[in-house]
């Protein structure tokens, strides 16, 4: 509930609109599916506004070269990339050192999800492409795969559900576009990609670019969690709509 403080914040804040008509803690609109990769163990799509993030699994497989095998459990790999045509300048194909970031805390995002304990020497790879860029990637990214793992039936804990929050000027808001993102007035635009996971409810990613009060984060990471577990609801209705 907002409290008179954050009222007053907001009253404040240069950004009191959001430019789409969205209310502070509202998602874009989503779309998640399930199964989408026919040749892949598991596939899925996730897409909030203009954003969306194709994910796919393929695995347990043995680990090549055999040096990186771990004997006593699988290992996951995370791999991705921005396409070409995804954003309005060509963006040079090919991995780069955002692409390589964004990929290692993903794999660190989702490795609480799986029991890969049954698969030792084994590697579990996921693919994240991403076709349309307009802010929160690597969330999309995230919910696509956790999906797309269930999908696979690789031996899961729980789910992983992300978002990303952000301040603007004084003002606390959920699942940033791009437009957003750019802003620069006041204190401009601070982005804090969160994921929670279903059962446990910990933090497995949370990223900081920009500044913010003690206060002001621990509000940004409320609204995430309460917009993770909204995500999470159309992640279980996408899984449970599988025909196969
Ligand atoms: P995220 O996509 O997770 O928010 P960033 O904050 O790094 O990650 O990127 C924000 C947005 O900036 C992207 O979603 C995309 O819309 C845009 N962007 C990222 N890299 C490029 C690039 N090389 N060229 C043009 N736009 C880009």
């Amino acid at each position: 509930m907002r409290g008179f403080t954050d009222k007053m914040a907001e009253e404040k804040s240069k950004y009191t609109k959001r430019a789409d008509g969205r209310k502070f803690d509202e998602l874009r609109k989503v779309e998640a599916k399930v199964g989408i990769i026919p040749e892949a163990d598991g596939s899925a799509m996730y897409k909030s506004g203009d954003t969306i993030a194709i994910a796919s699994v393929f695995g347990p497989r043995t680990l090549h070269p055999q040096h990186m095998q771990n004997p006593e459990t699988g290992i996951l790999r995370v791999n991705y990339d921005m396409m070409s045509f995804s954003v309005y300048e060509r963006k040079r194909p090919g991995p780069n050192r955002r692409s390589q970031e964004i990929s290692k805390v993903t794999e660190w995002a989702l490795a609480p999800c799986v029991d890969l304990s049954e698969f030792p020497n084994s590697v579990v790879d996921v693919f994240i492409e991403i076709p349309q860029a307009d802010a929160g990637t690597r969330v999309a990214g995230i919910n696509a795969a956790a999906m797309a793992l269930a999908h696979a039936g690789i031996p899961m804990k729980e789910l992983a559900s992300a978002v990303a929050v952000g301040k603007l000027d004084k003002t606390i808001v959920v699942d940033l576009s791009k437009e957003e993102e750019d802003f620069e007035e006041g204190e401009g635009a601070t982005d804090i990609p969160v994921c929670f996971l279903s059962r446990s409810k910990k933090l497995s990613l949370l990223q900081l670019d920009g500044k913010i009060s003690t206060e002001e984060l621990n509000k940004a990471i409320e609204l995430g969690k309460k917009a993770c577990e909204e995500i999470n609801k159309i992640q279980t209705k996408a899984l449970k709509e599988i025909k196969e």
